[in-house]
């Protein structure tokens, strides 16, 4: 029994406990069981915490029974990445830099899980401060694929991509500043959704690019997404980027009929680079929706090609800027000799940064200073221009376009961890998403011959969440073996 419960999907846990046919405490011992037995293999938690997640279970039971369950998702579990800000828990960011820290407040996004009723479990390893597309960047250790232990679960939130995948939570957050939360995703074949810019307030998130991070949900299907998604979305005063606009019924919106909608194909999506088992995935996608009674168009996004390199100035820029406050001074790492100020801060900073943290801060320092700005970052934010013009033609002509979400199936680890040139260009389907400020969510497309999980991705206009859920959840009706889990033993 308590194994069937990690298998089941947010939304079945959800009826179970409404129905009090189980108590939170069965089913967040049920995940913590499994945590504990498999996730030495997996390694996707940097922290776990059993006796605080049991105290949280055990609250959502006492509310239920006197008849003041918080919502649907009240006592269903939810991993965490290590960058968000939970009272009185790690937000290491997967950086020695904050190794010791503990987060004094909620961030947002916390505090409506909490109001949800949710029981927050596990703080889920990340490359440091989200910069890679591995998880291998993060200053603790790498996590493995539980479809095979020696693959990449993906990155930058391959510890909750992991932890869904392994079925150690039924869900969990991510932040996606390129593809963070639909890469892995893709490589762990679970669902993950980049939210419109905008949608989750950012308060209480490590900032990697202000301009392009977002916080979203991943679980194992687009219902369960949604129902995560509409827990975290809403306006925030405390975030001036965030919308201050209504949150739709997106559980609702997953059954309207799909037949009609304009789905995008976009050739400049699918050129070198593109793996042959994903191209055929993808193609086979392209198949359902047409034969769904969908209307299959050609677009084009011309700009897609300088999407990356724009990308990596703008990022590179902005987290130099937000990585400032990490000085040895305040809540960071401090070096213990240290001849002055000067050298308390490069000291700390050199010990307690990564190699890839240090490259981009060095590069977003050269790209702003004075001397290249023009020539770098201007002209970047012109390109990013284009990139969002593109996307908003596209949009005049369709509902929502379909890509693959990476140009393969999860690779194993090593294998581009000393390239960063090759890493970068993983994420040539998910950057241009995140530089237009529109949202997405990568799906399991289905399996390679070797058994790995290839995902696709549905992209939709500003605020178009309920459009590319319903597409997606279509898809997944008709293919339930993309709800296939992975076995550990
Ligand atoms: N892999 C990309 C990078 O390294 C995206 C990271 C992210 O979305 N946080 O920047």
């Amino acid at each position: 029994m308590s194994q069937d419960l990690c298998f089941k999907t947010a939304a079945e846990l959800s009826h179970l406990l409404k129905d009090k046919a189980v108590s939170a405490v069965e089913v967040t011992t049920a995940f913590i069981e499994r945590t504990e037995r498999l996730d030495p293999q997996v390694k996707a938690f940097l922290n776990t915490d059993a006796a605080n997640a049991l105290a949280q279970a055990k609250a959502s039971d006492e509310r239920r029974a006197n008849g003041g369950a918080l919502g649907p998702l009240d006592g269903v579990p939810v991993a965490l990445k290590d960058n968000t800000a939970v009272i009185g828990q790690s937000m290491t960011s997967g950086s020695k830099i904050l190794k010791d820290y503990i987060s004094p407040y909620d961030g947002t996004c916390t505090q409506k899980l909490k109001a949800a009723g949710m029981v927050l479990w596990g703080r889920a390893n990340l490359d440091e401060f989200a910069m890679g597309s591995s998880t291998e960047n993060s200053a603790f250790f790498p996590t493995n694929n539980p479809w095979d232990l020696k693959a990449s679960p993906g990155g930058s939130s391959g510890g909750s991509a992991a932890a869904v995948a392994a079925s150690f939570a039924p869900l969990a957050i991510g932040s996606d500043t390129g593809g963070s939360i639909r890469q892995p995703a893709s490589f762990c074949g679970i669902v993950g959704v980049k939210p419109t810019y905008g949608r989750v307030s950012r308060y209480g998130l490590a900032s990697l690019a202000s301009s392009l991070d977002q916080l979203g949900p991943l679980g194992y299907t687009v219902e369960d997404a949604a129902m995560l998604l509409q827990v975290m979305a809403g306006h925030d005063e405390r975030d001036s980027t965030s919308l201050n606009v209504a949150v739709p019924d997106y559980v609702g919106a997953l059954q309207a009929n799909i037949k009609g909608k304009r789905i995008g194909i976009a050739q400049d999506y699918l050129g070198e680079g593109l793996a042959d088992n994903v191209r055929a995935a993808f193609e086979k996608a392209v198949q359902f929706y047409k034969a769904a009674g969908c209307e299959l168009v050609d677009i084009s996004l011309p700009h897609t090609a300088l999407a990356v390199p724009v990308y990596y100035i703008i990022l590179a820029a902005e987290a130099s800027s937000n990585l400032a406050r990490y000085d040895g001074v305040r809540y960071t790492h401090r070096s213990a000799e240290v001849s002055d100020a000067i050298d308390l801060f490069a000291k700390s900073r050199a010990e307690g940064f990564g190699p890839e943290v240090k490259r981009r801060i060095i590069l977003g320092t050269y790209v702003l200073n004075s001397g290249y700005y023009d020539a770098y970052y201007l002209r970047a934010q012109k390109v990013r221009t284009l990139i969002r013009r593109d996307f908003a033609l596209a949009f005049k002509q369709v509902d929502a376009i379909l890509t693959p979400t990476a140009p393969t199936v999860a690779f194993k680890q090593g294998a581009k961890v000393n390239d960063p040139l090759a890493m970068y260009l993983n994420d040539i389907y998910t950057i241009p998403t995140n530089l237009a400020g529109i949202c997405g969510v990568s799906f399991n497309g289905g399996f390679s011959a070797d058994g790995m999980p290839m995902g696709l991705q549905l992209l939709g206009d500003v605020l178009a969440e309920s459009t590319i859920f319903n597409l997606t959840h279509a898809f997944e009706k008709a293919h339930p073996e993309a709800n296939k889990r992975p076995t550990l033993a």
